[in-house]
């Protein structure tokens, strides 16, 4: 790891001051630190050699609160994976989210990764976190995944970076309809987690859209509506302690036995988390039941262009959409109702 200087402001305004010397697309000689799990990690494999860290969990007016209000559920930017798998909140109001977090990494990541720097972190394509490869996501020319190994790389949308997203709250937010609110030195905009993800192109060789100046400070779940549940199965190649070979969240709002809204969204598939809108048209309006859920698996897999090792997801997705559905069916819906 190459040295660096490490400062402790107290507020958002200092933060910011300090994070003006970034460059934009998140290469950055400054840079926000939070939990460490994913920074310093690649600080340690010379992936990133940022100048200077700014430490943001001492700050006065960044938090960990996770409150209800009239427009939702609030989390602060610093909440830890193990505080929302915990909350009765969001127990309550987003399973989908409180599942995500508990299958996340291991408990002792989760008292330290927080969920600001969870939507942050970078791919696990093992190309990627070597220091020998300079692959396109690190700004050179070519994928070596693409005809490497890629048993654990992406079906969908994925040109010319074939990595997944590794974030299974990303998947799970996506599904619920959050929003982030980001703040920087011009004022605050708020984003739905889905437009927050963007596939990395040439000019932005990352999978958001902050801007390096820039702090996630919350994230907002909307109130859902009466009828309405959600939920997020993971399948790992181990039981704890893995990232998603395939995660899906799911939110199904029934009235009587019909579908009236459905969100359905795939992990470990793409370089972002996916909707899939062809499925959720689908299941809308659809009588809810173990037909019409096969039927939204195949849509949702339709499309996919399998590597040359990881053909097998496309059943394994297949099949993890259809429990997820089928467990939301017969799940009671939100507290909240
Ligand atoms: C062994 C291992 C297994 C894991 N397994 C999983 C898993 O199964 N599922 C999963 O979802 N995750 C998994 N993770 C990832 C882990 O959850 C993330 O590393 C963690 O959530 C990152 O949060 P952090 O607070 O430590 O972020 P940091 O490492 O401190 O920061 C990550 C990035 O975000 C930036 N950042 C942090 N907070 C902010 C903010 N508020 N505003 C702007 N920028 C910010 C930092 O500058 C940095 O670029 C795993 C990690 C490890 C090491
Ligand atoms: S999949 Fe993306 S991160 Fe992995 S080697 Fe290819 S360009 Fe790099």
């Amino acid at each position: 790891m190459r040295p660096f200087d490490y400062a402790s402001p107290g507020t958002i305004a200092e933060t910011l001051a300090l994070l003006a010397d970034a460059q934009p697309g998140g290469v950055s000689g400054v840079r926000p630190l939070a939990g460490g799990t994913d920074l310093l990690t690649l600080m340690k494999a010379d992936l990133v050699a940022p100048h200077l860290l700014v430490d943001i969990k001492r700050l006065a007016d960044l938090d960990d609160a996770i409150t209800e209000g009239p427009d939702g559920l609030e989390i602060g930017a610093l909440a830890t994976l193990a505080q929302i798998e915990a909350d009765p909140l969001v127990g309550a109001l987003a399973p989908a989210l409180a599942e995500a977090a508990s299958l996340a990494a291991s408990p002792q990541l989760r008292n330290m990764a927080t969920v600001g720097g969870n939507l942050l972190q970078r791919p696990r394509c093992w190309y990627f976190r070597s220091p020998r490869v300079d692959c396109w996501l690190k700004g050179g020319a070519g994928c070596p995944a693409r005809e490497g190994e890629n048993a654990l790389h992406a079906l969908f949308g994925a040109d010319p970076c074939v990595a997944v997203h590794p974030s299974d709250l990303a998947t799970a937010l996506v599904a619920l309809d959050a929003e982030v609110r980001l703040r920087g030195r011009g004022g605050e905009r708020r984003l739905p987690v889905a437009e927050f993800f963007a596939l990395p192109e040439d000019a932005r060789r990352t999978e958001t859209v902050i801007l390096g100046d820039e702090l996630i400070v919350s994230l907002r779940i909307p109130a859902a509506a009466p009828g309405t549940r959600s939920t997020y199965l993971k399948a790992m190649d181990r039981k704890v302690w893995a990232f998603a070979l395939v995660g899906i969240a799911a939110s199904l709002r029934l009235d009587g036995g019909r579908i009236a809204e459905a969100r359905l969204v795939l992990g470990g598939v793409s370089p972002i988390p996916m909707r899939a809108t062809e499925a959720e048209r689908l299941l809308v309006g659809a009588e809810s039941g173990s037909g019409v859920f096969a039927q939204a698996a195949e849509l949702a897999m339709a499309g996919a262009v399998p590597l040359r090792d990881n053909g097998y997801k496309v059943p394994l997705a297949k099949a993890l959409v259809r429990r997820v559905l089928l467990a939301l069916a017969a799940r009671p819906a939100l507290a909240a109702d």
